[in-house]
């Protein structure tokens, strides 16, 4: 774009992360344009066999999201490790065993790189003539008005749009310009992850022990590779952080158990000190919030990501109807409609993964009892264990169109 010049664009999305790409590509397929932007330029070249520090389980109903964008297929097949198990115990050794057999499923998720899902939907967003993409480019400021939303651009030009999709990440700095303020937890954790190779290999398990300091989580990211997220005090943290790497696999060793084999290898390790936040709207004049810029979550259960994508899903059904019926893309009944269907979900995981955290991440004995007759309870009614698998799978709820399997 020119220096001081106005640009139009139906749709304007800040931030091309996961959740930011994806909506684009879905916005585009309703047959708008739409805009991208997104500060950092992410380099998608990296050698084969290099795996990133930052790791997502992606669930049946964010895989279908992607297929159904054309993105998924654009997923070279080993970096999308599937697991049909999963096994959650505790400092008390009392277990829980998730099977995708019982529920006549291929497979419980799969594990990739996020760097790999966002490569796959820049690729998808690249064949959309609709889309264009601003990057290396940030929003400098915004001004709403009731017909449209302005923002300034930092190479001064502007773009005016009938719809901000804010998806700039949980520190979004569009919730911030829109005024929208937002509740935050902190879990006095701080996740330590990196990469390491077993000798046994991961049986296609994701393997997960809840710690008194907080769960510990084996994710399988290639034949004989785990990615390690391990949440524990932040004094803790910095000792795993700066140990060496034969320290460090006889820490994770002990902390596991020894269940998984011998930890031959061990990448370079970082640390990401953990809160929630809620923002109090996911919507404004013209504008909606969708993934991290309107929820955090704690990483245990693989989820941050896959509510974003329902977010996105939702928000791209809602603005079909609008357009359906007629109505204007950013009608604030339908912004409502959207953010009463995502919010109530949202909020459900968000106390859920807090409410775990507590009850396993805990040596109180009292808990303890209660938490080992749920955990016992769990394991033995199948019914109670299916409905948990299905909610994991994200096949449960108010399912966006995108999230369901293609016919
Ligand atoms: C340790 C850890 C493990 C996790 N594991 C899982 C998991 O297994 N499964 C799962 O579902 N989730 C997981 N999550 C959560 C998941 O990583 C996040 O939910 C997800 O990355 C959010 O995606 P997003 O696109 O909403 O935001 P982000 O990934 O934060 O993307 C925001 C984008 O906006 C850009 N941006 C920011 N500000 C601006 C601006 N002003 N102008 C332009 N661009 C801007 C940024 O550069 C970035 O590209 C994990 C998180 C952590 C910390």
């Amino acid at each position: 774009m020119k220096k001081s010049s106005t640009h139009n664009s139906q749709v304007a999305i800040v931030g091309g992360g996961m959740v930011g790409a994806a909506s684009a590509c879905g916005l585009a397929d309703l047959g708008l344009d739409v805009t991208l932007i997104e500060h950092n330029r992410p380099d998608f070249d990296w050698p084969q066999d290099e795996i990133d520090l930052r790791v997502s389980a992606i669930n049946k109903a964010s895989q279908h999201l992607l297929g159904n964008l054309g993105a998924w297929q654009l997923i070279d097949d080993r970096d999308a490790v599937a697991y049909r198990e999963m096994r959650v115990w505790d400092s008390l050794s009392s277990e829980i065993h998730f099977d995708s057999a019982d529920i006549g499923e291929p497979d419980l998720g799969h594990i990739l790189q996020n760097r790999v899902i966002q490569r796959a939907l820049w690729q998808a967003m690249e064949k959309r003539p609709g889309i264009t993409v601003l990057s290396p480019c940030s929003v400098t400021d915004l001004q709403p008005s009731p017909e449209k939303i302005t923002l300034q651009l930092d190479d001064d030009a502007s773009l005016e749009s009938e719809l901000l999709v804010a998806a700039d990440g949980a520190r979004s700095r569009m919730r911030d310009e829109l005024g929208i303020g937002f509740s935050e937890f902190d879990f006095q954790q701080t996740a330590v992850v990196t990469t390491v190779r077993l000798a046994q290999g991961h049986a296609e398990t994701a393997w997960q022990r809840f710690l008194p300091e907080g769960p510990l989580a084996f994710l399988p990211i290639s034949t004989d590779q785990c990615s390690i997220v391990w949440s524990t005090t932040a004094d803790i943290a910095e000792k795993l952080v700066e140990m060496d790497d034969a320290a460090f696999c006889v820490a994770l060793n002990e902390a596991v158990e020894g269940r998984l084999g011998e930890i031959t290898e061990t990448s370079q390790r970082a640390r990401y000190p953990l809160r929630s936040i809620h923002a109090e709207s996911y919507i404004s004049s013209h504008a909606a919030l969708v993934g991290d810029a309107a929820h955090q979550i704690h990483p245990l259960a693989g989820q941050g990501v896959n509510l974003g994508f329902r977010d996105a899903g939702a928000l791209i059904d809602t603005v079909a109807s609008q357009l359906e019926r007629g109505r204007p893309i950013s009608n604030e009944q339908g912004l409502r409609a959207y953010e009463r269907t995502r919010r109530g979900d949202n909020l459900l995981m968000q106390k859920s993964m807090e409410g775990f955290n507590h009850l396993f991440s805990n040596d109180n004995s009292l808990l303890k009892l209660f938490r080992n007759g749920g955990q016992a309870a769990t394991q033995r009614l199948p019914l109670i264990k299916e409905g948990f698998m299905q909610h994991a799978l994200g096949t449960s709820g108010e399912i966006p169109s995108l999230c369901k399997k293609a016919m």
